[in-house]
């Protein structure tokens, strides 16, 4: 690529409105640009980069196995009824209305699409084990999209599900997966860990994430000392033993002593999830041992049965409550709802700092504490914010008995769950087994967030220059630089020939002819993250030499054609 040709438009400007490094530098590199809250058009530069990770996925996906299909983004209503999960899904589903004013939703995944394609294709045992992947647009009308395209409404997703006859062979493929995953992220350059991981709304029986480490992931990961335990930190949240000591002394540590009324923390959980909160009721007593329920009810457009009961500092039970339980519960304790019990101060011990990560509000009154689970909390995290609640597991015992538990920050690349027989089930999916009777496969699922590894491997590589890609996501491998090309043909001519030598060799290269002063030249091409740099110029010519540096070496060299061949090679 002649770059007189392509299209760069970098900036020297710190973008304003960009929190996080990678996003400042994929503004600031001209890789993305914003349309509007979560939307990003991929300029001809960033695009090269997400085509790279892109077919990094697709070869090692391929390579493993998994067989590539397209379904389409839109997907209708009916099939979402199947599984309850039109309901169920809550607001990141974007519902919209054909001219017929019949439903549908922009696909945030596609487990009901493959589990409907699956009952037209599968018919025999056969035809399993089957391992069906894409690559596609997703939407999800995030709370709070931020961060570029780190957290964005519409990204790009490679999503693979898998089916099985029985639950070894899904287990057998979930391990294929598991270990694809690791090839993937290896290829790709990143420090990148495996966490046990709850499995949410998508449901199943396993599940693992996989996390790309940097300081300003929203996730925190709990790590084992002692053993291989690694889990993301609701999830030791949940199966860490109590008592909890460091936890209930972290709890105090962050301990605020406003006195707050019930409305007061409606406000606040207003304000943490931008919603009005109509009611919130924190509900049962620590110390005497009692159940503890904790629960928001928020007005607009999330369903309550995403709130979370919660386990903190070993004060009750960890599990998701049904929106049928919540409300029995409030039927027989009026007096918990809402801004019935102004009466009774709450002391707010964590808002939004907690909220952040754990996914909880906590409040205590007179009788102890009290939590108010907030599911979303964790999509309205500012970095840093989750150092608060860091603490809260650190120090614990682990869950696998070995070693203690200390936490570190990733961002989540990717996902992977053994679904079991949920959706084939409910969408009534069924093969005829080797005795040819009716049987429901057992299918896996497998996601891997493409556009967001971008940002998530320039959290890892970077300095005060810019970008520092690993080659394997790189635009460009090496970068030819032509010092005054509009002045000197023979230097321009010779930059020419080594661009095309190189890329005849299998190097990747560009040429910047643009006839920018080296200075602006070279800022350009340490912002835009180009591993190897290649200087032409007319005394390097005239010593047989050229300048060569590699992006995060401190001095450049002069080397001879040779041995720039062999170090590029
Ligand atoms: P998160 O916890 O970050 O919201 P998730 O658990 O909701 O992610 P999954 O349903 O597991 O996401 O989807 C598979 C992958 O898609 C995730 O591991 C992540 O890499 C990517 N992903 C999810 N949401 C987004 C988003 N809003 N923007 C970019 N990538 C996303
Ligand atoms: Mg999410
Ligand atoms: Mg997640
Ligand atoms: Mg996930």
């Amino acid at each position: 690529m002649r770059l007189s040709q392509f299209h760069l438009h970098t900036s020297k400007e710190t973008p304003a409105e960009a929190e996080i490094v990678s996003h400042k530098l994929m503004l600031k590199a001209g890789m993305i640009r914003k349309l509007a809250a979560g939307l990003y058009t991929w300029s001809p530069l960033g695009l090269r980069v997400l085509r790279k990770v892109e077919r990094a996925v697709r070869e090692e996906m391929d390579a493993a196995g998994a067989i590539e299909v397209l379904m389409p983004s839109v997907q209708p209503k009916e099939l979402w009824e199947e599984t309850g999960r039109w309901e169920k899904f809550g607001g990141q589903l974007l519902k919209i209305q054909d001219r017929k004013e019949a439903w549908y939703c922009y696909g945030p995944t596609a487990e009901e699409v493959i589990t409907d394609f699956a009952r037209t294709e599968l018919a025999s045992y056969k035809q399993l084990p089957v391992n069906f992947y894409q690559v596609q647009t997703k939407f999800r009308d995030e709370i709070r999209p931020r961060f570029g395209v780190m957290r964005a409404r519409e990204f790009l997703m490679k999503d693979a599900y898998s089916f099985h006859v029985s639950d070894e062979d899904l287990g057998r493929e979930y391990r294929n997966m598991y270990d694809t995953y690791g090839r993937i992220f290896t290829r790709l350059g990143l420090k990148f860990r495996a966490v046990f991981a709850d499995t949410g709304a998508i449901g199943g029986s396993a599940s693992h994430e996989f996390h790309v480490l940097a300081d300003s992931g929203e996730d925190a990961i709990a790590f084992s000392d002692g053993s291989d335990y690694a889990a993301n930190v609701e999830l030791a949240e949940a199966v860490s033993p109590g008592p909890r000591p460091a936890a209930a002394e972290a709890l105090r540590r962050v301990d605020t002593p406003t006195q707050k009324t019930c409305e007061d923390v409606a406000a606040l959980l207003g304000i943490a999830l931008q919603r009005t909160v109509k009611s919130v009721a924190i509900v049962g007593a620590d110390g005497e041992g009692q159940p503890q329920f904790a629960l928001a009810l928020v007005r607009g457009d999330h369903t309550v049965n995403e709130i979370k009961l919660s386990k903190l500092a070993g004060l009750g039970e960890y599990r998701l409550a049904t929106e049928a339980e919540i409300l029995e519960h409030l039927g027989a304790n009026p007096g918990f709802l809402g801004p019935v019990a102004p009466a009774k101060p709450i002391r707010v011990i964590a808002d939004r700092s907690v909220a952040a990560l754990a996914d909880f509000v906590v409040g205590a009154n007179d009788n102890g504490y009290h939590l108010a689970g907030v599911n979303w909390g964790r999509d309205l995290a500012e970095p840093g914010e989750v150092a608060d609640i860091r603490n809260a597991v650190a120090g614990d015992p682990s869950p696998d008995g070995q070693g203690t538990l200390g936490i570190a920050r990733g961002i989540e690349v990717g996902h992977v769950f053994q679904l079991g027989r949920k959706y084939a089930e409910a969408m009534k999916l069924t093969v005829l087994d080797e005795t040819g009777k009716a049987a429901t496969p057992a299918m896996g699922c497998y996601g891997i967030g493409v556009s967001r590894i971008v940002a998530a491997a320039i959290e890892q590589n970077h300095d005060e220059a810019g970008i520092c890609w690993p080659e394997a996501m790189a635009p460009w491998a090496a970068v030819v630089c032509v010092i005054n090309p509009k002045n000197d043909a023979a230097v321009a001519e010779a930059a020419l020939a080594l661009y095309r030598d190189l890329n005849a060799a299998g190097v990747e290269t560009a040429l910047d002819d643009r006839g920018l002063r080296p200075g602006a030249m070279f800022a350009d091409m340490e912002l835009i993250g180009v591993p190897h740099r290649i200087v032409v110029s007319e005394r390097g010519l005239a010593a047989g030499t050229y300048e060569y540096r590699q992006r995060r070496a401190a001095e450049a060299e002069n080397l001879d054609r040779e041995r720039l061949f062999q170090r590029l090679g």
